[in-house]
């Protein structure tokens, strides 16, 4: 392809020609950043420039692999293969790698990650006699971690009494020493972790002039894709390198930066021109990526931070489809208008699993929307993270369920015997698995005749391992009377494994007492639904279905179209024709944990603008009226953010009113009449209540859902049967008005009404959502 200059506008040609200096490109979402550093690059190896002295930076391999196919269209593979290209972490593990010797580690040095760096620091803490509540290894960790991208070394540290200070008052005064010894650890032991890798980087540069210089001869032209999330760490490396040829390129948009929780720094973006005095800066305005519709409302919205550059993004796209707001009366309800939509726009608009994506806040709330898409038999994938029953702390959890169902499931004890730790090593284990095979039992069975058997397992041990069982006998005589929600709920509580997790407090255990939480969820909607349809809602049954999810995780393709599931954080530079952006409700998202300040607020808007502007075509919002959260049915407001999008943008699929809560009416019903036997009933009032509402009218069908959904001639009788001529009705956009004829038949059924604000329209009434006053 060597036209690839006319595929560009001027902004973007200007910006892909000029070949030297110090440039910054600042422009928003869709306006082809990422397309103008790929041509760019193409551009300088077309101009003669040698492929290994281009350095490109991205914010993840997928994102540097598919740059470089574009590349190798223009310049041939081969060429394209000789370019560095990758997240900041990977291309300098291998420079790194190259260098090791210089900082005293082995060149095939490990890298730990989070969980290594956890691990080793938990046995620090312990062999140091400290308080492991008070020094949360955790907690330690991202403590060091953020020393780290600040580079606070041990020295610098030591020597600052602010820092040491904050740990006095946090009653930590031996984070320093801990510090210390996990350094020396690491460096013994030949293993960095993430944080090092720049670190390190930093320390290799900044000591080794002639390294430094060797790169900088290496690395002519070095470009930096969504700049505004780089931390200090990462600065400082492109400012050295970049220091002697000032051939540096960075791209970003202001108004997506969402990683400062990480030590981003949108102040690298708005430093730039301090750094580089005569820096040339480009604007891109024009958005290629989404309709009118779609880019005038983000606009709409990001235009409230007070916080953000200058600049205009405008479409030439079509205008497209309204926003498509959807109010759901549950989380689950949620999950199924999402399937069921996604299903229905494939039909209808012909249409690949690929081209949806669904967008959410938190990771805890894929587990409604998989198990809607998975009952659809919708493939789907969660990008850039792991399917809800994969997760860790679900599988931790599952494991204890069947145990106690059968003790027998060598797989689920050996996962949990040892966790939470109750000092049952891994030579114990070892042990019971050969007197296993040898009396040809489980290793549970050993455990219960283990006094009576010949095994070199000392007597406190032996303890530790009835204590064990015993614990497992006693959830297996609970079964006996609860029901599987119940039993996984003593299960969570008495194992205490959300305990720990709760205290911690890091984002990571948030998420995944987010994800426990959503798992007892989970199990209420089955055992409902199961009860309801009168089929077995026992816990055997859920661990059937949960097998099951697991196998369609296991038989995904890969390469199979499907529908994808990521969080916000995850869509930095994705586009899709159909985005979902579920739960737009206060104290969800905006986050309830970023809400206390202008900045942490600001950031959370950002992280919308980046979800809507991930769309091309469509985009629908949606939120749930209730939703169980913190264990508890709770009533949620709509976000702010759909307040505060423009209104003429949206269409209400919903009327924007809720009916009364759900909640409210479960609660007042203490289920007095309930079937006795069934302990749980909550959500069974809950869904009947649901139900009633949807025959009702709550939950309308939504405009591009019509074609062909089975039932929606009987659907639609139901609006047409509520207006006649001279009602006062009321309609989202247009107001109030007076029904003034009528005419046509079932889903062409349309009315003359006198608005006060338009005047007269005819509308159908299918689409017209009207309320009768
Ligand atoms: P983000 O801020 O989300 O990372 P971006 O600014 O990097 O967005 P790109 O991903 O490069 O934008 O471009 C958005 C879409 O517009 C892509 O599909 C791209 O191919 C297309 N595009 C960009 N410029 C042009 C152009 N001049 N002509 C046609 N399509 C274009
Ligand atoms: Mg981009």
């Amino acid at each position: 392809m060597n036209n690839y200059l006319d595929s560009l506008n001027e902004a973007q040609k200007q910006a892909v020609l000029q070949k030297d200096g110090p440039m910054i490109i600042i422009a928003g979402a869709g306006s082809g950043k990422t397309r103008v550093l790929t041509y760019r690059i193409a551009h300088l190896m077309q101009q003669g420039v040698d492929a290994f002295n281009i350095l490109s930076l991205t914010f993840t391999n997928k994102a540097a692999r598919e740059m470089k196919e574009r590349i190798a269209g223009v310049v041939g593979v081969s060429e394209a293969k000789n370019l560095w290209m990758g997240t900041f972490h990977s291309v300098f593990a291998r420079i790194l790698r190259s260098e090791a010797d210089k900082l005293g580690f082995p060149s095939n040095f490990t890298i730990y990650d989070t969980q290594d760096s956890v691990r080793l620091l938990t046995s620090i803490i312990k062999e140091m006699n400290l308080d492991k509540e008070r020094y949360k290894a955790k907690q330690i960790q991202n403590r060091i971690s953020s020393f780290k991208n600040s580079l606070v070394t041990v020295r610098a540290y030591f020597n600052n009494p602010d820092l040491q200070e904050a740990d006095m008052h946090a009653s930590r005064p031996r984070v320093g020493d801990i510090y210390k010894e996990y350094v020396d650890r690491c460096f013994k032991a030949g293993a960095m972790d993430f944080d090092d890798l720049l670190l390190r980087t930093n320390e290799l540069l900044a000591r080794f002039p002639e390294v430094l210089a060797k790169y900088q001869d290496r690395f002519r032209y070095i470009m930096v894709d969504e700049y505004q999330d780089t931390n200090h760490s990462q600065y400082l490396i492109v400012k050295a390198l970049a220091d002697r040829f000032q051939n540096i390129c960075v791209v970003g948009d202001d108004s997506q930066s969402i990683y400062s929780f990480r030590g981003a720094n949108i102040q690298n973006i708005l430093n730039f021109q301090k750094d580089y005095p005569d820096v040339k800066t480009f604007k891109l305005e024009q958005n290629y990526r989404s309709t009118k519709n779609i880019v005038n409302a983000a606009n709409s919205v990001i235009a409230r931070n007070k916080t953000k550059l200058d600049k205009e993004v405008w479409t030439s796209n079509d205008a497209g489809d309204s926003i498509n707001v959807m109010r759901t009366i549950s989380d689950g309800e949620e999950g199924r208008f999402v399937a069921q939509s996604v299903w229905e726009n494939m039909m209808n608009h012909q249409l690949k699993p690929d081209d949806f994506c669904v967008l959410y806040r938190t990771n805890s709330q894929s587990r409604a929307i998989e198990d809607a898409l998975r009952k659809k038999n919708i493939d789907y994938k969660i990008y850039g993270g792991i399917s809800f029953y994969q997760r860790k702390e679900i599988k931790d959890i599952l494991s204890y369920l069947r145990i106690l169902i059968n003790p027998n499931d060598e797989e689920a004890l050996k996962r949990i015997i040892n966790y939470p730790a109750r000092g049952i090593g891994a030579t114990t284990i070892d042990r019971l698995t050969i007197a296993a095979n040898y009396y040809k039992k489980s290793i549970f069975d050993i455990i219960k005749y283990i006094d009576k058997i010949d095994i070199k397992i000392n007597s406190s041990t032996k303890n530790k391992l009835q204590n064990f069982m015993n614990m497992i006998l006693r959830f297996q005589i609970e079964a006996q009377t609860k029901n599987a929600f119940e039993i996984a709920e003593i299960v969570v509580k008495q194992v205490r494994l959300i305990k720990d997790l709760e205290k911690d407090g890091t984002p990571e255990a948030v998420s995944k007492v987010e994800n426990v939480q959503e798992l007892l969820n989970g199990i209420k909607d089955f055992i409902t639904d199961k009860i309801e349809q009168g089929e077995d809602a026992s816990l055997t049954a859920f661990l059937e279905d949960v097998a099951l999810a697991t196998d369609f995780d296991s038989k995904k393709d890969n390469d199979k179209p499907s529908v994808s599931l990521m969080t916000i954080h995850q869509s930095k530079g994705l586009e899709y024709k159909y985005i979902y952006i579920v739960g737009l409700e206060e104290n969800l998202f905006p986050s309830a944990m970023s809400m206390n300040t202008r900045s942490e607020l600001e950031e959370e808007r950002r992280l919308f603008y980046v979800a809507l502007t991930r769309a091309e075509k469509v985009a629908y919002l949606t939120y749930a009226q209730t939703r169980y959260r913190w264990g508890k049915l709770i009533d949620s407001e709509p976000s702010r953010f759909l307040e505060e999008i423009d209104e003429q943008f949206l269409n209400y699929l919903t009327p924007k009113v809720p009916e009364p809560s759900i909640n409210r009416f479960v609660d007042k019903s203490l289920f007095d009449d309930a079937p006795k036997g069934i302990r749980f009933q909550k959500p069974i009032q809950r869904k009947k209540k649901e139900r009633e509402l949807l025959k009702k009218k709550e939950i309308e069908i939504p405009k591009n859902l019509k074609k062909v959904t089975p039932s929606s001639s009987t659907k639609t009788n139901l609006f047409d049967d509520n207006v006649t001529v001279g009602n006062i009705v009321e309609h989202n956009r247009f107001g109030r008005g007076k029904v003034l004829a009528l005419e046509g038949k079932g889903p062409n059924k349309k009315a003359e009404i006198q608005f006060g604000t338009v005047g007269k329209k005819k509308l159908l009434l299918q689409f017209a959502k009207l309320k009768v006053l």
